[in-house]
């Protein structure tokens, strides 16, 4: 199809494809009464760190795309890559088969993550990636003959996908509540969410009472848990919920002490979010599994990852009749299109040294944000890499929240979008979470755009 060129031919493209939208689509996580009042941008190209609309608008993508892109869009590398994988073949299966792109990407990832994790299994989603995590943990203790070992802890506020074994240990009441007939049952600990402390207690003075919290869980149910699965660093989707520091290290310890896997799921902190390639290293903590997928593919197509130890790997093996296989798999797992744009993103990030260069970014984007903090309905501003979240409160001596009909943050992004900014909230929390590749200028073009959403939207509601 060719571009249309004139105003008349954009806008009427517009109108069309917006027809076909609210007639045919249903949006993920979107309330589509809502939706379908209104008039949709529509994205039909990006460059950069830019979104570009079927009307010839551009955005900074302000959230990676919902937090997977890591290099800005159409990377010549990276289509090349994508291009030359086409050349040679698009798909085919990993049950039976091994497969040239899924070899090099899995060689390429164990080069990023802790030594000691050295298995790959695909998948293609976040949420696939933390069931597979779920079931090789549950599995590897039936086959070690410690069959009580089946329970999982999870941390309230989590947040690691849609289906129901990932919203089993998710704990957002406002998206798992309807489930809970549907879900295993699972030991939620307390959220380490210091500005509203659910033990009502503070730093330094509580000493993390919080991680004692997780441990008299395990002590609770002695030999009982299999692991304990964690957003390590920041859980992301609840709100940019920052652990305090030496948390995640203290998980570690818990877990080990208990005879506990650890499941970090770094589907969101991953390839360099958080200013390291893997949150878990800021604590250096090496996690029994760690799941990811988002920006393994520097957010061009869909793939996931669960990485395993070989000692858990090796409670898999045995003669075929031992029927100790792991029974699970995906159509499309180790996809070599995305397999191939995988490798080129790593090795990207390898070879540019981008992680390296992360904290001339992060501290630029820390001094950008500094003045909101006096704002006064800035609750709090929680930072860990290129991760931000912006909590606003309608009142901040008492942290009283902005009531949820309200859709402040909501407000702010749409504020945001007018300046050519596009971000995308989590309740009252304005989300920054900008691809690695955003310059300085872009990084203070995003803060002050959602800046002055803030202003305005706090000045009216
Ligand atoms: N885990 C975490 C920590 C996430 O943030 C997400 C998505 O935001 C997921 C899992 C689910 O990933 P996906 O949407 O690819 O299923």
């Amino acid at each position: 199809m060719t571009a249309p060129t004139s105003d008349a031919e954009r806008l009427a493209r517009t109108a069309r494809l917006a027809a076909a939208d609210h007639r045919h689509l249903w949006h993920p996580f979107t309330q589509m009464q809502d939706w379908l009042q209104e008039d949709p941008v529509i994205i039909d190209r990006g460059e950069g760190v830019e979104l570009i609309d079927t009307l010839g608008r551009r955005y900074l993508d302000g959230v990676s795309s919902l937090w997977c892109n890591v290099h800005g869009h159409r990377v010549p590398e990276l289509d090349e890559a994508l291009r030359a994988q086409l050349d040679r073949i698009a798909h085919s299966t990993l049950l039976g088969l091994a497969s040239t792109a899924s070899i090099e990407c899995a060689e390429e990832l164990v080069r990023h993550v802790p030594p000691a994790l050295t298995r790959v299994f695909y998948s293609d989603a976040g949420a696939t990636a933390v069931e597979i995590a779920i079931k090789l943990a549950y599995q590897h203790f039936q086959l070690r003959g410690d069959a009580a070992r089946s329970q999982f802890v999870s941390i309230t506020g989590g947040y690691h996908g849609d289906t129901i074994g990932s919203v089993s240990v998710g704990g957002i009441d406002l998206f798992h509540r309807i489930f809970k007939p549907l879900l295993f049952d699972v030991h939620h600990a307390p959220q380490p969410y210091c500005y509203r402390c659910p033990l009502g207690k503070a730093l330094p003075g509580c000493a993390m009472a919080c991680a004692g919290e997780v441990e008299a869980i395990f002590t609770a149910h002695p030999g009982a848990i299999a692991a304990l699965v964690i957003e390590p660093i920041m859980q992301g989707a609840d709100g940019m919920i920052a652990q305090p520091p030496g948390y995640l290290r203290r998980m570690r310890e818990i877990c080990d002490r208990h005879g506990a896997l650890l499941i970090c799921d770094e589907v969101a902190t991953g390839w360099g979010r958080t200013g390291t390639t893997f949150a878990v290293e800021q604590e250096n903590v090496v996690p029994d599994i760690m799941t990811m997928a988002k920006g393994l593919t520097g957010g061009y197509l869909p793939l996931a990852a669960t990485l395993t130890t070989e000692t858990i790997f090796e409670s898999f093996l045995g003669p075929f009749e031992a029927r100790r296989t792991f029974f699970h798999g995906h159509t499309y797992a180790g996809n070599p299109l995305a397999c191939a744009v995988a490798t080129a993103s790593m090795r990207l990030l390898r070879e540019r040294g981008i992680i390296a260069g992360l904290p001339d970014k992060v501290e630029a984007l820390r001094a950008a944000l500094a003045p909101l903090a006096a704002h006064p309905h800035v609750g709090e501003i929680r930072q860990r890499g290129l991760m931000v979240g912006i909590e606003l409160v309608r009142d901040r001596t008492d942290r009283t929240e902005y009531e949820y009909e309200r859709r402040v943050g909501h407000q702010v992004c749409l504020e945001a979008r007018r300046q050519g900014v596009m971000l995308r909230p989590l309740g009252n929390v304005v989300v920054l979470m900008p691809p690695l590749a955003m310059t300085v200028a872009q990084l203070e073009q995003l803060v002050a755009a959602a800046r002055s959403g803030i202003e305005a939207v706090t000045a009216r509601v």
